[in-house]
């Protein structure tokens, strides 16, 4: 039996029982954990608004080994991003975030990086920023701490290096690129122009200066759009329900 604190991203609740919640919720360093809050829905003195969907706390939580469910504490408001919650385009894309969260990052696996990824998207969602740039950044990168990057260095049929010049084409079976002697151009096999192979690595490296400086232009978005599209579609497919809201 040991006593944590730790700052948690709340991704779902339920009422459980009388006066209890059940809370899914990924901390900084613990990643995906579910845990009962006792008489949270009663006494509003240890949990004070501090259990909202989507919002940051700061968690106080006690693992007594008994299986995968843990008891909290208590817990304090760190940041509500109520803007998240204010209208539906900020919701989905909030709610598509977390889904993908829950499929790459089984209970328990910790991974700080994701932790912080899904902070600075909810800041961004929280501060306004809709739509397919932040989507793009956030599907990438998650894609990538969860194991499934995009291969950028060689193409992965004749292992020609990429140099940085030309465009190369997605192969979603492969989960890598090809270059335009090995595979043709089509709706299944979309093609990335330098800028766009360019952004692609640093959203998988999550080198966000690098990113900033570069600036990320509605035409490289697009690209990257449709690759991600298909390769989350190959990886993910059936498991991702969220999706058809954001289409
Ligand atoms: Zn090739």
């Amino acid at each position: 039996m040991r006593s944590v604190i730790s700052p948690a991203i709340i991704l779902r609740i339920r009422e459980f029982g009388e006066s209890d919640l059940l809370v899914s919720f990924f901390a900084e360093d613990a990643g995906r954990l579910k845990g009962v809050a006792k008489g949270a829905r009663r006494s509003r003195r240890r949990f004070p608004n501090c259990l909202d969907l989507f919002c940051l706390s700061r968690m106080e939580y006690v693992d007594r080994g008994k299986g995968d469910m843990l008891f909290l504490d208590s817990c304090r408001l760190i940041n509500p991003f109520a803007g998240l919650r204010s209208d539906f385009s900020a919701l989905s894309l909030g709610s598509y975030m977390v889904e993908l969260t829950e499929i790459l990052f089984p209970v328990g696996v910790g991974d700080r990086r994701m932790f912080a990824l899904l902070r600075r998207a909810f800041e961004a969602l929280d501060q306004g920023e809709r739509g397919d740039r932040l989507r793009v950044i956030f599907e990438g990168r998650a894609m990538s701490l969860g194991g499934y990057g995009i291969g950028l260095e060689c193409c992965s049929r004749c292992g020609r290096p990429y140099e940085g010049r030309g465009r190369a084409v997605f192969l979603r079976t492969r989960g890598a690129i090809g270059c335009l002697r090995c595979a043709k151009e089509n709706a299944m096999t979309p093609s990335l122009d330098p800028p766009a192979m360019g952004a692609l690595a640093l959203i998988q490296s999550g080198d966000w200066k690098a990113l900033r400086r570069m600036g990320l232009g509605p035409e490289v978005v697009s690209q990257i759009r449709e690759v991600l599209k298909l390769h989350i579609a190959y990886r993910l497919g059936e498991k991702l329900k969220t999706t058809r809201y954001l289409e």
